[in-house]
């Protein structure tokens, strides 16, 4: 009976199944049982010092209380300028906000921008949320195969090949969650090639740029010459500080989709807790001697881990070469992922 309450655009929603394995994980932690939780991308550290007194200062200095929607003007000019010099993207801070962790970001850019019908093209395998946005926003994700033989790279011919002329945006993250691909700057090229071409836009979620290994090179597909306007680049603090609790991203876009998701950030959130917005500047002027440690930590777990799954019988896998997962081939192809996991458990 209550089922008819609720919206269509709800009904083929489902689970994140990285979430529904966290709990299943900490039901057990709680009935005493020590397992080592691999379910979530939870970076190993706590949030670096600087950034954790910074938010205690500002609140106690009273930051309590409702701050611009768009994020506080000094860390709007901090990742402008952030922005500016590592990613090479040049935008004005009204073409800036900042959100409730990156998925706030991939939100607000769904609903923004996908018609119902549109297709999304998604690199497949995906992080789930990806998909489940699209779909709410009235989209059809549309799978691209990544391939285990290459690498698991785009593959543009055959990316070429599922552009339809229904095709709104594609979906980037590299550093890739779960393969651990960084995307080459030859491939970004054609890829920026095709999207201007076709006139898509891309959603670039960048929220592993900083973590990467063996010397790979992160490059922005908004800086590329005529993506300005057909880019939406999505980043946070989440990963590269160890700062997932704390619920900061941002986003960058042209000034008239801007617009737009300012409008739905300030009717549904408002903006991330002001202290934090406070900290999150501390955290992008100072301590970027941090993340390097926490990215060398993992470069070196990285390789234990991925030495030892290949010792056991169980797994078969290659080094990542960004982000902070090992995406493994089960040798035994009679079990599925979803039975591995429950296995492991
Ligand atoms: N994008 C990707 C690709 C992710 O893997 C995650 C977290 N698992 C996020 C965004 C979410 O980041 P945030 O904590 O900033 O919402």
């Amino acid at each position: 009976m209550t089922d008819q309450l609720l919206a269509q655009r709800v009904t083929g929603l489902t689970q994140s199944a990285t979430v529904g394995l966290a709990d299943k994980a900490r039901e057990m932690r709680k009935k005493g049982i020590d397992i080592i939780d691999m379910t979530e991308g939870q970076p190993h550290f706590d949030t670096p010092e600087p950034i954790k007194r910074a938010a205690k200062e500002a609140i106690d200095a009273g930051m309590v209380y409702y701050i611009e929607s768009r994020g506080l003007p000094d860390l709007l000019e901090e990742i402008k300028s952030k922005l500016e010099k590592e990613n090479g993207i040049d935008v004005k801070t009204s073409q800036l906000m900042v959100t409730v962790g990156a998925k706030e970001a991939v939100a607000v850019s769904m609903l923004c921008t996908i018609n119902p019908g549109d297709e999304v093209l998604i690199p497949d395998p995906y992080w789930g949320t990806h998909s489940a946005l699209v779909k709410l926003a009235g989209g059809t994700p549309v799978s691209v195969p990544l391939h285990d033989r290459d690498g698991f790279r785009i593959d543009t011919n055959e990316l070429q090949g599922l552009v339809t002329s229904k095709s709104k945006m594609l979906i980037l993250n590299s550093p890739h969650n779960p393969t651990g691909m960084v995307i080459p700057k030859d491939d970004l090229e054609a890829i920026a090639d095709i999207c201007r071409r076709k006139n898509i836009l891309v959603m670039s979620d960048e929220i592993y740029e900083k973590i990467v290994y063996d010397g790979a090179q992160h490059y922005s597909i908004g800086s590329f010459p005529g993506m300005e306007n057909l880019t939406i680049t999505i980043n946070g603090l989440s990963k590269s500080y160890a700062m997932t609790g704390w619920r900061l991203g941002y986003v960058a876009a042209s000034q008239e989709i801007m617009d737009k998701m300012l409008m739905v950030h300030q009717h549904s959130v408002t903006h991330p807790a002001a202290f934090a917005e406070k900290a999150a500047i501390t955290a992008l002027r100072e301590c970027g001697k941090y993340v390097k440690e926490m990215v060398a930590y993992y470069a070196t777990a990285r390789g234990y881990f991925v030495s030892e799954l290949n010792r056991t019988k169980y797994f078969n896998c290659s080094p990542p070469k960004g982000a902070f997962y090992a995406f493994c081939r089960i040798k035994n192809e009679a079990t599925s992922s979803a039975r591995m996991s429950d296995l492991l458990l």
